[in-house]
């Protein structure tokens, strides 16, 4: 293919993802964001095939045509709830095939014209080595923290910082041998950078505790660009040069969002804490919040019956409406309450769910209008004219332990404040804990009331109660 041609669909790819991250920034127009990702994509790819590949064509189908059947398969059948997770191992992919680009490239590289040239390219390889193993290995431990298969507490190892440092410090040693003999005399230095990358990676991700995992999630969204960038670098590639930077700047600028919307210092959270002081689930803390007050319980036909008398009712979803798949029953309910006059508004807070934009994400596939969605910043001075807020399967982002508890890990975190309003309902299943691990003094206020159940079955009853009047 002309290289004229070739440069111009490249072009014409990395506009269309520019538009793709543009649209994804408000509901409104996230669909249609979505539309043009797809189109950059198929452009990006149906050039490259056709154009920057020119030989072995058979072991490109043997990739693409599995890969793609498999990612297929995985997009139909992965829950709502199970998403951060997928994403979190699909970042882990893009640090593999950074790793294996490298290893390629220094393997198969022939001499470049001069030796400026060979330094160059032999520190890329050794850094995108390096990016792509700390993302891979961070990416699979946040996977696994996510899915629940390891504990999501924070694994703080005694001297985690000088560890650290030592590992950076050492890896920017071996680069520069590396780049001084290049691949034919330097593999060995490749090897040990990769393996301490490797260990660096999830060194990182396990010293990060259940509250901050947010920040985790989109830092390594951020890396995964930074390692398909660092590839493009390697494979001359201009296009995955600008979408890795592309990605890895917005991921990088959402974290600093998420520590803005956390109260966290950014460099705290990625290095596992430094310089703060040490906040674990103190037992202590949780004993004394059991011993505040009682439990009110109420029953769906109580509960429904006030919210058609109130006024102002705010809607608080978390992790467990995802679960529960209620979206499309809270929905309805906000319908028949809005039928009666009553203002119904939803507060999102920035970290509900298990990834950046949950709540969002779940009202809007069930239709919810936009302009009663409201962020936690907005809406967090109304409560004290609010009649009813109804949490929804939400716990940590509610919890008022994150003023009050100094030494709780959710400490200094703002949070959706309903008990400042008239009454609460909170609808869960028993009396878990959130991610965070911490106990919840909401539950024990006199204003609040429990409506125990999946959160799928009580806004059934509250629907069925509701449409029954
Ligand atoms: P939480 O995890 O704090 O609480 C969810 C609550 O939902 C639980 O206490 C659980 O209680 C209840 N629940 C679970 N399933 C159901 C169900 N089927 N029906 C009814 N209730 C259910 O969620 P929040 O949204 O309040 O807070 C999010 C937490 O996740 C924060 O700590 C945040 O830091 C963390 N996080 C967020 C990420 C993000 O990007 N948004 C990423 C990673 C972590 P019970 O079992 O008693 O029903």
């Amino acid at each position: 293919m002309n290289f004229g041609v070739m440069t111009a669909a490249y072009i014409g790819a990395s506009a269309l993802f520019i538009m793709a991250l543009g649209g994804l920034s408000h509901q409104e127009s996230a669909r249609r964001g979505n539309i043009y990702g797809i189109l950059g994509m198929a452009l990006a790819m149906g050039v490259t095939i056709a154009g920057a590949v020119t030989d072995n064509y058979g072991l490109l189908l043997a990739g693409l045509v599995p890969g793609g059947i498999i990612g297929y398969i995985l997009a139909k059948r992965v829950e709502m709830t199970s998403m951060p997770e997928l994403v979190a191992i699909l970042h882990s992919l893009v640090g593999l095939a950074a790793v294996f680009v490298g290893f390629a490239n220094a393997l198969g590289h022939g001499e470049s014209a001069s030796v400026v040239a060979q330094r160059i390219h032999d520190v890329e390889t050794s850094l995108g080595i390096f990016i792509g193993a700390v993302t891979f290995t961070g990416s699979l431990v946040a996977y696994l923290k996510l899915s629940g298969k390891v504990s999501g507490n924070p694994l703080q190892l005694p001297g985690r910082h000088m560890i650290n440092l030592a590992i950076v410090l050492v890896s920017l040693y071996l680069i520069v041998e590396f780049a001084a003999v290049g691949a034919t005399d330097g593999m060995i230095y490749l090897y040990i950078i990769t393996l301490l990358a490797l260990v660096f990676g999830a060194h990182l991700v396990v010293a990060i505790g259940g509250a901050d995992m947010p920040v985790v999630v989109s830092m390594l969204n951020s890396y995964s660009g930074w390692a398909a960038a660092a590839m493009g670098f390697m494979l001359g590639n201009d296009l995955l040069i600008v979408v890795g930077a592309l990605v890895g700047s917005s991921g990088a600028i959402l974290s600093y969002i998420m520590c803005r919307a956390m109260n966290r210092k950014f460099l705290n959270v990625i290095l596992g804490g430094i310089g703060s002081k040490k906040k674990k689930a103190s037992p202590a803390a949780g004993a004394a919040v059991e011993e505040q007050g009682e439990i009110v319980e109420i029953q769906s036909e109580e509960a429904a019956h006030m919210l058609e008398s109130a006024k102002e009712v705010m809607i608080i979803p978390g992790y467990g409406m995802a679960v529960a798949q209620a979206q499309h029953t809270v929905f309805e309910i906000t319908k028949k309450l809005r039928e009666k006059g009553v203002n119904v508004r939803f507060g999102i807070h920035p970290v509900a769910g298990r990834m950046p934009g949950h709540m969002n994400v779940l009202l809007a596939e069930a239709k919810v209008p936009y302009d009663i969605v409201y962020e936690m910043d907005e809406i967090n001075e109304d409560f004290p004219k609010v009649d009813v807020s109804v949490v929804i399967g939400a716990n940590d982002i509610v919890n008022p332990a994150a003023n009050e508890v100094e030494d709780s890990p959710i400490a200094g975190m703002p949070v959706l404040e309903p008990w400042k309003g008239k009454h609460t309902i909170v609808l869960k299943r028993g009396m878990s804990r959130g991610y965070a691990g911490v106990e919840n003094p909401l539950f024990f206020k006199d204003n609040t009331r429990m409506l125990f159940g999946d959160a799928k079955q009580t806004v059934d009853a509250l629907l069925k109660h509701l449409s029954a009047d």
